[in-house]
């Protein structure tokens, strides 16, 4: 190891730590007593599971979830698989995907038919799909951070459906205002900042402050040009399509991105767009340079003053640059994200599973994995089990069944590995609702339209990471008065300070001396390529990259961004969850890449949304929309679908 990985703190075994934070609270007393890694596979021979939220290291799209599907896609798998098992398992409904979309489809059909018998498979060894929550202990105190889906919060209204389905879970949105410690971090005097690396501005500088503050911009390490343009394109008024109405120019600004629109429109310098290059990572996983102008426009970046354009949504206009006023007051944020939403429709399917009743003591709740699957139940979740074919067996009519065959993981060695024991076996039922990524269903499914099938393999997902690090202590970022930094150099972009949310039981850290989770994240994108290629590139890119190389980044930027108020990442990292999503958000339609979204053209997610015979289609992907009011909406209508069908019932 270098002297440099030693300064970095990668000589603590944080895999090893990872494993033993995931099994120690499965076996407490086990852990007490002094286990060591090497009884990890003991503790699996006498069935003790690893607890998923508390794994740490690689997670999201972890290893051992994906590898079969991967060699399905290649066309790999039949040719060596054998002959599946049958379970002799017979199901009203089979929902593939246990993410939001598929427990909204198994939560509505279960409310329909009480006494139906519901399967729902998953790849993962966790449920919640994107919604996916993290754990770490320390000091017998549990910090909950939350490693996909963030928050309820959409950019449109959320339907009546998805609503409904909020409130019968029990959140009121409305108390968003009370749990959340709104007034902390400023307390504290913490604000925004930006980290300027010196392999992208030439010097390791920390500036505290925003891009419009005279001294941010006094203290930035850039040159004079880029000094001088950077302050035109945030203050003066430039319109560089005289003559033209304000729909003309949003016309063409939706056919240009907003990096060329201000380095060929505007004719400032290059270099201006570095600072700006990552700001719209969070919204389309990708940056400027792809993003229609626009969309930039009404999202409020610089440059636009002196156009005279009207705020009024244009052509094309993606949907996370539409202002609602009503969806920007629904908002609502759980420390693990919306896990706590998955939780909640788990609670209601496998009675037991996940004690307690209210939305207060859901968020500590410890969730029992292996009541999810038990024989008997009316509803049950199986994990680790990736699906690989679905088809109709015997001819249309009430006796059809479909045939749902999935690859199984030996339980209790979830995300340990990818070699475990696998078992190729079959489920029947009378209908099935596919909630999985919509680019999954043409190899699961080849019986499908051509049609159909291009369209699913339209909805290319954008990637992303979110990297939870759990820290010992947060007194670096009082002294630096930084609450956020944007690292736009860096390999995660940015890293913010957990959300100071504290409900029932979960009281967020509120001294700077105590631990506290911070929240980084990185857009898998390779500027330069059309948006859709970026994608692409970025999933790769994600799938290839160690947890190693990642951690060493993660230690680097930290130490470099905050070494300045004293973080050391060798001493003050106390653990590290990468939830990496090769398949992250809906691919949402844009004016750059998407015509038929300009002009009115039929939709992609439209046709690939279409019933066949007993199978629906949910997913987020079915309305090219990357939140969970979609999500929701088309778990319900897919159920709604199958429900009003001849002979659905028994
Ligand atoms: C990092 C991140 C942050 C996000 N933040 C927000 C946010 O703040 N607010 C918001 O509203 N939305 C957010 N989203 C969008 C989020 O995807 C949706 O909100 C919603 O959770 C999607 O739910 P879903 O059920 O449609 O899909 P998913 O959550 O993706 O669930 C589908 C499940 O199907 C599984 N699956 C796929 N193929 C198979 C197979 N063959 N066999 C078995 N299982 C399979 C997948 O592995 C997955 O677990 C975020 C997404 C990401 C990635």
């Amino acid at each position: 190891m270098s002297s440099d990985d030693r300064h970095l703190g990668m000589g603590a075994s944080i895999t090893r730590r990872d494993f033993l934070n995931g099994m120690a609270i499965g076996v407490g007393g086990a852990m007490a007593a002094g286990w060591l890694p090497g009884d990890i596979d003991a503790l699996l021979a006498q069935g003790i599971a690893p607890y998923p939220p508390a794994l740490t290291g690689l997670r999201g799209s972890h290893v051992g979830s994906f590898e079969v599907l991967h060699q399905l896609r290649d066309g790999a798998f039949w040719k060596a698989a054998g002959t599946p098992e049958n379970t002799g398992e017979d199901y009203d409904l089979v929902v593939v995907g246990a993410g939001i979309s598929g427990l909204t489809a198994a939560h509505y059909f279960k409310k329909a038919r009480p006494d139906a018998r519901i399967l729902v498979l998953d790849n993962h060894d966790d449920f919640g799909g994107h919604a996916r929550r993290n754990e770490y202990t320390h000091n017998g105190r549990t910090y909950i951070g939350y490693g996909g889906t963030q928050s309820i919060d959409s950019p449109a209204p959320y339907s009546r459906v998805a609503k409904d389905l909020i409130t019968e879970l029990g959140i009121d949105v409305t108390r968003y205002q009370k749990v959340l410690d709104a007034g902390l971090y400023k307390s504290l005097g913490l604000g925004p900042s930006m980290f300027f690396d010196k392999e992208t501005f030439g010097a390791d500088r920390l500036v505290v402050g925003d891009p419009r503050d005279d001294a941010f911009q006094a203290a930035a390490p850039i040159s004079d040009a880029v000094r001088r343009d950077l302050k035109r394109l945030l203050t003066e008024r430039m319109d560089p399509m005289p003559g033209l109405s304000s729909a003309e120019k949003k016309a063409r600004l939706a056919r240009m991105s907003y990096t060329d629109f201000v380095t060929t429109q505007l004719k400032l310098d290059a270099g201006v767009m570095k600072i700006f290059q990552t700001r719209t990572h969070g919204l389309f996983g990708a940056g400027v340079d792809v993003v229609p102008a626009q969309d930039a426009f009404a999202l409020g970046l610089p440059g636009f003053a002196g156009m005279g354009l009207d705020a009024a949504p244009g052509p094309g206009q993606n949907f996370d640059s539409i202002h609602s006023e009503e969806a920007g007051h629904y908002y609502f944020h759980f420390p693990d994200g919306n896990a706590s939403v998955a939780r909640l429709l788990v609670r209601r399917l496998v009675p037991g599973a996940i004690p307690g009743s209210t939305i207060d003591d859901v968020v500590t709740a410890r969730a029992d994995y292996g009541k999810l699957d038990a024989a008997g139940l009316a509803v049950r979740i199986r994990l680790s089990s990736s699906v690989m074919r679905v088809r109709h067996i015997g001819p249309a009519g009430g006796d059809q069944r479909v045939e749902v065959a999935y690859v199984q993981r030996a339980s209790g060695r979830q995300g340990l590995e990818t070699s475990g024991p696998q078992v190729l076996k079959t489920v029947h039922a009378r209908s099935v609702v596919l909630a999985c990524w919509h680019s999954v269903i043409p190899a699961l499914c080849p019986e499908l339209p051509a049609a159909q099938k291009k369209a699913l393999d339209y909805a290319i997902k954008v990637p992303l990471v979110y990297t939870n690090v759990f820290i010992r202590q947060w007194t670096a970022f009082q002294k630096l008065g930084v609450q956020r930094v944007s690292m736009p150099g860096m390999w995660h972009t940015s890293v913010n300070l957990d959300f100071p949310v504290s409900i029932g039981n979960y009281t967020h850290p509120k001294d700077p001396n105590e631990p506290i989770v911070l929240h980084l994240s990185k857009s898998a994108c390779k500027p330069g390529l059309p948006i859709r290629d970026q994608h692409r590139a970025g999933r790769v890119e994600l799938l290839t990259t160690s947890f190693e190389t990642i951690e060493r980044s993660i230690r680097d930027s930290l130490g470099r961004a905050l070494g300045g108020g004293g973080f050391d990442p060798a001493r003050d990292i106390l653990g590290i969850t990468v939830n990496r999503w090769p398949h992250g958000y809906a691919y949402q339609y844009n004016s750059l890449a998407d015509d038929f979204w300009v002009t009115g053209g039929e939709q992609p997610c439209v046709v690939a949304r279409q019933k066949f015979g007993r199978i629906a289609i949910a997913n987020a992907d079915a309305a090219a929309y990357a939140y969970t009011d979609a999500a929701i909406d088309h778990g319900h209508r897919a159920v709604t679908e199958l429900l009003a069908q001849p002979g659905s019932e028994k």
